[in-house]
């Protein structure tokens, strides 16, 4: 949807501060450890309730007071099926994993019949110390991004070991640092791996199609110089700029500016315009207030026993991270006037547009007409084939309140619509309602076919409302256009003729 089910970057405080100190090439404190909170690199294991960091000890109250008991519900399904009456029992989550941390069963005695916890327990102690390891003092050497890229150092984009080395940047020599880099790097890069020139995205992998690669080509004379051509800022003059379209964002809006600045440093040549657009963005408070807009905080829709768990996560809009001259910059925005929003020339060659609101007729008609060859939709996660938390029976795809009416807009443009996913099942059940929805499904080509995107998060994320809910980033990719005009002509020109 473009509210709901997404998972906010997990950026914190001290997090953002060492971004925006990333050039300083210090490894001051690295080894060091925190009196404060006893975290260092050889304790960030706690149980979540006793964590040295609040954040951490209320997402433990969070968890224990919406997340049921798995062996509770098991129990509950077997009376209602004898007693249908029966409303199902919801114990608070009283038991806390010795193992991983984590609130996990409402007592002991659950926690020791529950044969299925053995299968989560090793994730969640790796994001328990994943978590407090992020809050803690060692300096993250692996949130240090390279600028420029040589001239004639080419970037390989097979896989993010390859990223990284071609790219410059420090050695990724944890786990743990390439599950953080990966996380920090997805959004910008899911989108410039397949942009790129040399993408493992190929019809000899089997993953572009026919229509994908004209489609491609198309964004590539965009985005690069003629082949043979020098890949540099000079390139960039007389070029249109290319316009991406986030829409339903949330927690890649929130990203430090500086992170979407990466994609400039692999397009020397292109001129980038990324608009997040949905009503959850995130927005500085100078922009809501220049609206006369109060800062609302969203709610988090309580999860009911008819809708499995996954399909109503909603975390809250997360906060804008910009450093204070930034917002100095902001402008504000000459369409939509009443639409919270911000632009923020980030460079000459890069600026970051954020409108609040839902993606409707109206805002594409402002941001039209549209263009194959210089723009571009990407849907992070968008949930489309899972159930309207907002409208019963009805489809995300479908729903008005989510995004019934959106793709149907979006495959007019015949501009690439990109999409992504947080798991297998994710990926399966939007893919099966672009396939079945009206108006969409027999509309569009296939230019990406479904399958894993190879610059997902790393890290596991797990869902408040169900710990056992876990999934990554950006897990899979998959991209579409709108059928062309002339394709359907023919089609019904061949049918009129009988074929
Ligand atoms: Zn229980
Ligand atoms: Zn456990």
């Amino acid at each position: 949807m473009q509210s709901g089910r997404r998972y906010n970057v997990a950026l914190t405080t001290k997090t953002r501060c060492f971004i925006r100190r990333s050039n300083c090439r210090t490894f001051f404190g690295r080894f060091k450890k925190d009196k404060t909170t006893g975290v260092n690199e050889d304790n960030l294991f706690f149980p979540l309730s006793s964590s040295p960091f609040p954040e951490l000890r209320a997402r433990a109250q969070t968890i224990k007071r919406i997340c049921r008991c798995p062996v509770c519900i098991t129990e509950a399904k077997e009376i209602s099926s004898k007693k249908a009456d029966e409303p199902p029992r919801h114990k608070p989550l009283g038991f806390e994993c010795p193992s991983c941390g984590y609130p996990t069963h409402c007592s002991r005695e659950h926690w020791e019949a529950d044969s299925e916890h053995g299968k989560y327990c090793s994730k969640l102690k790796e994001v328990n110390e994943d978590e407090h390891d992020l809050r803690g003092p060692r300096e993250k050497s692996e949130y240090y991004l390279p600028g420029a890229q040589p001239y004639e150092e080419a970037i390989s984009f097979s896989n993010w070991d390859m990223f990284w080395y071609t790219r410059g940047f420090r050695s990724m020599d944890t786990e743990r640092m390439r599950r953080n880099a990966s996380k920090l790097l997805t959004y910008p890069l899911t989108i410039g791996s397949v942009l790129h020139r040399h993408s493992y995205i190929t019809t000899r992998n089997q993953r572009l199609t026919s229509e994908g690669v004209r489609s491609l080509t198309a964004l590539r004379s965009t985005v690069h110089v003629p082949i043979g051509g020098p890949e540099t800022r000079g390139g960039s003059i007389n070029k249109p700029p290319t316009r991406i379209f986030v829409l339903g964002a949330r927690g890649e809006s929130a990203l430090p500016p500086h992170v979407w600045g990466q994609l400039c440093y692999l397009f020397p040549a292109a001129i980038f315009q990324i608009y997040f657009i949905g009503p959850q963005v995130a927005l500085p408070k100078e922009s809501t207030r220049s609206m006369k807009l109060e800062e609302e905080e969203e709610e988090v829709p309580a999860p009911n026993s008819e809708t499995t768990a996954t399909e109503l996560y909603g975390p809250p809009t997360p906060s804008y991270i910009g450093t204070s001259t930034s917002k100095y910059r902001l402008k504000s925005l000459t369409v939509s006037s009443g639409i919270p929003s911000y632009t923020l020339p980030h460079t000459p060659l890069l600026s970051l547009t954020a409108l609040r609101t839902l993606y409707t007729q109206p805002i594409h008609d402002e941001l039209g007409p549209f263009d194959p060859y210089t723009d571009v939709f990407v849907l992070f996660a968008p949930g489309l084939g899972y159930k309207s938390p907002t409208v019963p029976n009805k489809l995300q795809i479908t729903s008005p309140n989510e995004w019934g009416g959106v793709i149907p807009l979006l495959l007019s443009t015949r501009c690439v619509i990109l999409g992504t996913a947080y798991s297998p099942v994710d990926v399966e059940r939007d893919i099966q309602a672009i396939e079945t929805t009206d108006g969409v499904a027999g509309e569009f080509d296939w230019i990406i076919t479904p399958g894993k995107n190879e610059f997902g998060s790393e890290r596991w994320e797990v869902a408040d409302f169900d710990v056992r809910a876990m999934v990554k980033i950006n897990w899979a990719l998959w991209a579409i256009r709108g059928k062309t005009r002339e394709v359907q002509e023919k089609k019904t020109f061949l049918q009129i003729l009988g074929y």
